[in-house]
């Protein structure tokens, strides 16, 4: 069906580039994909959605990928949004939902960036692909990888759960682990390239992970009939999603599909344990020092310094939002409060949020009455090794001689 895709745009000083070229970077810094977007209007109404089904290729013509045989997919996207009365009652907010990304193909919305990536490596002609991961990305490279025919190696930090580390072999990555932070597994990733013939599928060093990325923001202005929240929380680690969902929803002001021009406040959430965007927003910089010494359990936000620091912090700013760190010693209760009062499955990423939002309804910043969503980006399975179990969760029984006026309390 073609695409209509207009041009590649550096996002640090507007330059045009072609589409349709191995294109990553410009002076180091991330890509746009431009669509001619009164040809998208032309092609396709937001009546026309309702018929289609429910993966994010749905948004098709908003999409890059040109023709259809080169869609790799495991059914992503369409994630349930989930009101949640019982936890906003407890966090001080009336109307909260989250936007439940857990259930996605290997546990967490990484595979709607690297369903897309992969896609386009396949029609680009691409069979080799790299990433250095804090995790979850791995598993979805790996996964799509498979699902595509090609190859994939995936440079994971060692101290990543254990989950990501198995799942990256399992899906028949070339996975390796690093002494070192996510930036030194770039570095490996960066310095291979050439001599491996890795497309390297880093964050936001190629355009199209933002492009799948993106689709979370048109699924949110779906769900919420073209009406969108007051306020976005969303766990910041390299911020893809971030700047994915503010250019899903100026795409969708453009298209005229949006009900009111005002947009969510986007809210871009860390751990105090490594809060780079945190910092520069709070100090009035465009750009992240790195963080040293970076230590957070969600380890999907230990990304030390982000390529797109300009892009996400332009979004919070735009947004009339802010950046903020949670107390990395809350997360632990935020993740066990979310799944205990609402059945959800909340990653630590996804905790770091809850306790900003407490703490933002606290001091009175987001109303009682506003409507917030959360993201929950991964699935708390994921992280065993974070799950508390001393004393153990699940107390043991001897068999046949149950006491039932005793049964002994788990932690
Ligand atoms: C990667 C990841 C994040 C951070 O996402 P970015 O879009 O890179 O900021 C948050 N949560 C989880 C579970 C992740 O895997």
């Amino acid at each position: 069906m073609g695409s209509h895709v207009s041009h590649l745009e550096a996002a640090i000083d507007g330059t045009r580039l072609p589409a349709r070229t191995l294109s990553t970077t410009h002076r180091g810094r991330p890509l746009w994909v431009r669509y001619d977007l009164e040809s998208v209007g032309r092609a396709v109404s937001r009546e026309d959605l309702a018929n289609r089904p429910s993966t994010l290729w749905r948004y098709r013509e908003l999409l890059p990928v040109e023709h259809d045989e080169n869609i790799v997919s495991l059914g992503e996207g369409c994630t349930p949004l989930v009101p949640c009365p019982r936890l906003g009652a407890a966090l001080g907010v009336e109307n909260l939902w989250i936007k439940d990304e857990s259930q996605l193909p290997t546990g967490s919305f990484k595979s709607r960036g690297l369903a897309m990536a992969v896609s386009m490596a396949k029609e680009l002609g691409v069979k080799r692909l790299a990433i250095p991961t804090a995790g979850n990305a791995g598993g979805a490279l790996a996964a799509y990888g498979a699902r595509a025919g090609l190859e994939t190696f995936v440079f994971l930090p060692a101290d990543t759960p254990l989950v990501n580390r198995r799942e990256a072999a399992l899906f028949g990555a070339r996975a390796f682990l690093v002494d070192g932070l996510i930036t030194d597994c770039g570095a490996i990733v960066r310095e291979g390239a050439d001599r491996m013939g890795w497309f390297d599928v880093s964050t936001l060093k190629e355009p199209y992970r933002i492009e799948g990325k993106k689709t979370m923001g048109l699924e949110l202005a779906e769900d919420f009939e073209w009406s969108l929240p007051e306020w976005v929380l969303y766990p910041t680690g390299g911020g893809t999603g971030l700047i994915g969902m503010w250019k899903a929803f100026a795409e969708l002001g453009r298209l005229g599909w949006l009900e009111s021009d005002a947009l969510p406040r986007m809210v871009s959430c860390q751990s105090d344990g490594c809060a780079p965007i945190v910092r520069a927003f709070e100090a009035g910089e465009r750009f992240a020092e790195e963080f040293e010494d970076p230590a957070t359990l969600a380890s999907g936000l230990r990304v030390p310094k982000a390529v797109g620091d300009f892009m996400i912090l332009d979004a919070v700013r735009s947004s009339g939002g802010c950046a903020r760190a949670a107390a990395e010693g809350r997360i632990p209760d935020a993740m066990a409060r979310a799944a205990a009062l609402e059945g959800i499955s909340l990653c630590p990423e996804a905790a770091a949020c809850l306790v900003v939002l407490e703490d933002l309804a606290t001091e009175g910043s987001i109303s009682r009455t506003d409507r917030v969503v959360v993201f929950n980006t991964g699935a708390a399975q994921k992280y065993v090794e974070v799950l508390p179990d001393d004393p153990p969760v699940v107390p043991r029984l001897a068999s046949g001689q149950v006491d039932f006026d005793r049964l002994p309390e788990g932690s």
